[in-house]
Parts: C-alpha cells; sequence; structure tokens
C-alpha cells in the first residue's frame, strides 16, 4: 500500500505501507509518477548544485575572485566584478568556463590556491548523504557525472568525503565535452555503460537536463534550490525537488 503526502512544492511523494522500507513512487501533480524506483539501475548526479550546495561556487566567482582580481590590478571591486562577470558571459557553459587552468591563465591568478583559501565553505546539501546511504541499501549504481575540473573535483570530494558513496565519478574534461552537449552522453556510454530507459540523472542546470532528454534519458529531476542562500528556481518545465528530503521514504527526513 502507499500512502501519498504533500510538499510545498506541490509535489506529492509516494511512500510505503509502515514498516517497509521499499519506496516505489514519486508522483506529481498531475499523479505522473516522476520516478519508479523499479525501472532505475543506475543514479547520474550532478555534483556542484545537486549534491553540494552552490553557494560556495556563487562565492567563489562572484565574490572572491573579483576580490583578488581587483587587488591584483588595484581597481575598485565592482569595477573589477563587472569586467569579470562579462568575461564569465562570454563563455558560459562551454568547457573552458568549468576549467580552473583556462581561468587561471585568463586572469593571472592561481584559482585552484583561490579555491583552498575559502574551501570551508564547500558543503553538502541537506539529506544528500542520507539519501546516497538509502539508494546503496536499494542496489542502485552511483556516479556523479561533472563539469567541474579535475582540481575542483579533487579537493570537493576530498573536503566532502563523499566519494565513499559512489561508485564511480566522471569528470567532463576527461571526455573533452561539457554536459551540455548531447555527444556528452555517447561520450559517456565509452566509459560507463548504461541503458537511458533505467536511468535517473538529477542536475540543477535546465540546458545540461535538456540535454540528458535529448539524448534520451527517461527519468530526469531537476535541484530547484542549487544554493541554499538563494530563491528557489523554476522548475522549467522538469519534475523537480527542492532538496533530497523528497526522495527519501517517510521518517527518514523527520529525525
Ligand atoms: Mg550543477
Amino acid at each position: 500500500m502507499i500512502a501519498y503526502i504533500g510538499n510545498d512544492s506541490g509535489v506529492i511523494i509516494g511512500i510505503p505501507a509502515a514498516g517497509s522500507c521499499d519506496f516505489k513512487l514519486i508522483m506529481a501533480n498531475n499523479f505522473k509518477p516522476l520516478v519508479d524506483w523499479n525501472q532505475i539501475e543506475l543514479l547520474l548526479l550532478d555534483m556542484d548544485g545537486t549534491l553540494l550546495d552552490l553557494h560556495f561556487d556563487n562565492h567563489f566567482w562572484l565574490e572572491h575572485v573579483p576580490r583578488r582580481y581587483a587587488e591584483m590590478h588595484d581597481l575598485p571591486p565592482e569595477a573589477a566584478r563587472e569586467q569579470l562577470l562579462a568575461r564569465y558571459q562570454r563563455i558560459e557553459g562551454t568547457l573552458e568556463w568549468y576549467c580552473v587552468d583556462h581561468w587561471s591563465r585568463e586572469l593571472g591568478l592561481d584559482i585552484a590556491v583561490l579555491k583552498a583559501e575559502v574551501e570551508h565553505l564547500i558543503s553538502v546539501h541537506p539529506h544528500v548523504v542520507d539519501f546516497l546511504q538509502a539508494m546503496r541499501a536499494q542496489g542502485k549504481r552511483i556516479v556523479l557525472v561533472t563539469n567541474a575540473h579535475q582540481k575542483s573535483l579533487e579537493l570537493k570530494l576530498q573536503r566532502t568525503r563523499l566519494g565513499g558513496y559512489l561508485d564511480a565519478a566522471v569528470c567532463a574534461h576527461d571526455l573533452g565535452l561539457p554536459k551540455e552537449m548531447p555527444q556528452f552522453w555517447e561520450k559517456l556510454q565509452e566509459v560507463e555503460p548504461f541503458d537511458p530507459q533505467r536511468t535517473l540523472f538529477v542536475d540543477d542546470s535546465p540546458s545540461v537536463l535538456a540535454s540528458a532528454s535529448a539524448y534520451g534519458i527517461r527519468w530526469l529531476l531537476r535541484v530547484l534550490k542549487p544554493d541554499t542562500r538563494a530563491p528557489a528556481r523554476d522548475a522549467d518545465g522538469f519534475p523537480a525537488i527542492h532538496d533530497f528530503s523528497e526522495l527519501l521514504p517517510l521518517g527518514k527526513h523527520l529525525r
């Protein structure tokens, strides 16, 4: 028997009968299933904004880098910020935009060192560890799939200790394409063979989700609150969650 509860996103979550740990369905307002866990054998999970709080990245690129850049060029902080935002926007969504080495060269700053200066801000989103544990208990394969540069991935896994919950981590820089390109998923098949019909992909970026959808990944979820200190975003037509408590069996997130 499955009972239903609502949450503030209007999503209805299927929960098991008391005593059962086998949760089956998550339902949307129109009562079509968002996720049928029985159909899922692989989880592909984004890192920044999905498993981890995007506050670190937003603070780093919008506050910390402009501060250091302003110091280096003796610029007013606002002017430095404006210049940098324009430069970010020019290559947004490309592999270079995510590349630590690219920005180190472009800006004359050691981006990896700067990240280490504010690494205390790196944090795991609420309920992620419970979710990963629940998925492992269900026997799902869990693979991190990120556009982040290898140096960022290394720093974040070291800081958060999430590596122990993952079966693998795939870095877009190793494949030579960002997730925004539908061809990325073909490349991913070469290192992580998967059945798109039996795969759930969770990400906070609508352009990345659109690319996964174009490739044919059947189960998609958008994280609506990638930065815990910023307002929630619109779902943009994707099935969505605010946080991972919405994917947990009843009671787990109420502890
Ligand atoms: Mg992301």
